[in-house]
């Protein structure tokens, strides 16, 4: 019987390099695989479906909630945002680990239907560099970034919820303290 794989949280305010982390994560360690979202969100330029996200419309997403499709799902900056139950379970049955990359209300979720998935909250070093990320990142509108640090003050204020807290201030820091934890020896 293959043991059961691994299921990891990473949250984190809009704009502090989640995606950044995980894309580095994922090319130094084949064995890590990232569930692709369901949005409701416009795709911003270069972002494929498929690949970054699931992109679909309103109806489409409520009908996912309704057949019970999502592992978990959040509404966020006035959109929705989902994970696919299927592939995330049949990737874990098969013992592979996979990374979820979500915001603080569908880590709740998780907790919640999966105790033993390891959730981890990465921080902006400050408030000031984190709205200069998310400038200059150059990808949402003034009222998007707006929303976004609003809703990062929320998340800060929930970080101790999580099993391992990391500053992203210098990356590479911030990836090893990452690999610590998720590859240490036990
Ligand atoms: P998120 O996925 O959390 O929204 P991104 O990964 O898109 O954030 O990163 C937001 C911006 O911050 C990007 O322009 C990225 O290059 C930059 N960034 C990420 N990590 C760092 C870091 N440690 N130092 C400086 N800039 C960073
Ligand atoms: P963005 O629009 O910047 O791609 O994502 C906005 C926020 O939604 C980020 O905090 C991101 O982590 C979160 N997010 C992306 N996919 C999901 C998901 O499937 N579920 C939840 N709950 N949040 C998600």
């Amino acid at each position: 019987m293959v043991s059961q794989g691994r299921l990891i949280v990473i949250t984190g305010p809009s704009g502090v390099g989640k995606g950044t982390l995980v894309r580095q994560l994922l090319e130094r360690h084949r064995q890590l695989h990232l569930s692709v979202s369901v949005t409701t969100r416009p795709p911003r330029p270069g972002e494929i479906d498929g690949k970054h996200y699931y992109f679909v419309d309103r109806d489409r997403f409520e009908e996912m909630v309704q057949n019970g499709e999502l592992l978990e799902w959040a509404e966020f900056a006035g959109n929705y945002y989902g994970t696919p139950l299927d592939p995330v379970k049949k990737r874990i049955e098969a013992g592979e680990s996979v990374l979820l990359e979500i915001e603080l209300i569908g880590a709740r979720q998780i907790r919640e239907r999966f105790p033993q998935a390891q959730l981890i909250f990465i921080h902006p070093p400050s408030m000031l560099e984190l709205e200069r990320r998310l400038r200059s990142r150059a990808q949402d509108s003034d009222e998007a970034i707006a929303k976004r640090l609003k809703r990062a003050a929320e998340e800060i204020n929930a970080a101790k919820e999580f099993d391992l807290e990391v500053v992203n201030d210098n990356l590479d820091q911030a990836i090893k303290q990452l690999e610590n934890v998720l590859f240490a020896v036990v």
